[in-house]
């Protein structure tokens, strides 16, 4: 039984629905969607819990409701009286999708206040997930001590994944960003980056330039994501690349690293095997990607139906 613990905020999506002047409320976040995949993906003997903070208000009990009927453990999550969760809204303008946020002063930001809570949520775990937006919510003290507890957890044998998830209007400035996330490398052990950020920010020349970025950081295992560009693995000794099936009808986006990334760790905790873990995580990727939302049912049907024989 493998034992693995996401960190970050889940945030309330307001999506417009079933009119562009009517919104359907529901649940999202980089490190949740990765969670709720793996739940989806792991076989049921493994567990995989969520550490977050939320408030006592209804909107932050229905959360914590979702994530429990989605089988994610709930245990440690912190509530906090003087904030509530975060929230998102997507518009729709001719088609393109855009993005309000109110998320100043969600409790997420202060999920490490609690003395001892992320200690207590690790106790016994396997793996710790975290993402560049973890670092990014958090103020500069906690963002050290999160930092500091992963690699106590290191220490005593747990592994450490972390996708940089690049997000530049969540920082002060480009610095600031891409010195948390050379920081957060060197407690990591697997690192799941995508290539175009990482260009755009670090000035990678190619997937290879990123992989050995974060290599010379000390991590183990790096997996250069590249939109429906090949998929490279680096680790000690092997170098691995993949190129995923092109998806012809992309119909939203939401989520493609987050999905790949649980589809990547759910078979490279099975077997260990670099390549099928490409093959498992281009997979889910490209079904996330062939529907509309973040989250999407493994068995939802294809928007686009399939040829029939002989036509
Ligand atoms: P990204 O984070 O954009 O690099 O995408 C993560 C993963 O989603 C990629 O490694 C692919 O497996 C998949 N993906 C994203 N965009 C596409 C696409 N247009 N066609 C096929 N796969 C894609």
């Amino acid at each position: 039984m493998t034992r693995i613990v996401a960190i970050g905020e889940c945030m309330v999506e307001l999506a417009p629905c079933p009119t562009p002047d009517t919104y359907r409320a529901g649940f999202a976040g980089d490190t949740l969607n990765t969670a709720w995949y793996l739940r989806k993906m792991l076989a049921a003997e493994h567990e995989v819990a969520y550490f977050t903070a939320v408030g006592h208000d209804d909107m932050s009990q229905r959360m914590v409701a979702f994530l429990d009927a989605a089988g994610i453990v709930t245990a440690h999550i912190q509530r906090r009286h003087d904030s509530t969760v975060g929230l998102y809204m997507i518009s729709l303008n001719n088609g393109e999708r855009s993005f309000s946020y109110w998320r100043g002063q969600s409790a997420a930001r202060r999920m490490l206040d609690g003395e001892g809570a992320l200690q207590a949520a690790l106790a016994g775990a396997d793996m710790a997930y975290i993402s560049g937006i973890t670092l990014a919510i958090l103020p500069d003290c906690d963002r050290a001590r999160l930092l500091h507890g992963l690699q106590v957890f290191r220490d005593s044998g747990g592994k450490v994944v972390f996708d940089p998830n690049l997000r530049p209007r969540l920082w002060p400035d480009g610095a600031a960003m891409t010195g948390a996330v050379m920081q957060a490398a060197a407690v990591s052990d697997i690192c799941l980056p995508s290539y175009e950020d990482e260009a755009d920010w670090f000035g990678d020349a190619t997937p290879d330039a990123t992989a050995q970025r974060y290599r010379d950081a000390g991590v183990g295992l790096v997996v250069v994501k590249n939109g429906p560009g090949e998929i490279m693995v680096v680790a000690d000794g092997q170098r691995v690349t993949f190129a995923p099936e092109p998806v012809l009808d992309v119909v939203d986006t939401t989520a493609a690293g987050d999905s790949f990334n649980a589809g990547f760790l759910a078979s490279y905790l099975d077997d260990g095997d670099l390549e099928r873990a490409c093959v498992a995580a281009a997979r889910l990727a490209a079904h996330v990607i062939s529907h509309s939302g973040a989250l999407v049912a493994l068995d939802a049907p294809p928007l686009v139906p399939a040829p029939v024989a002989g036509a």
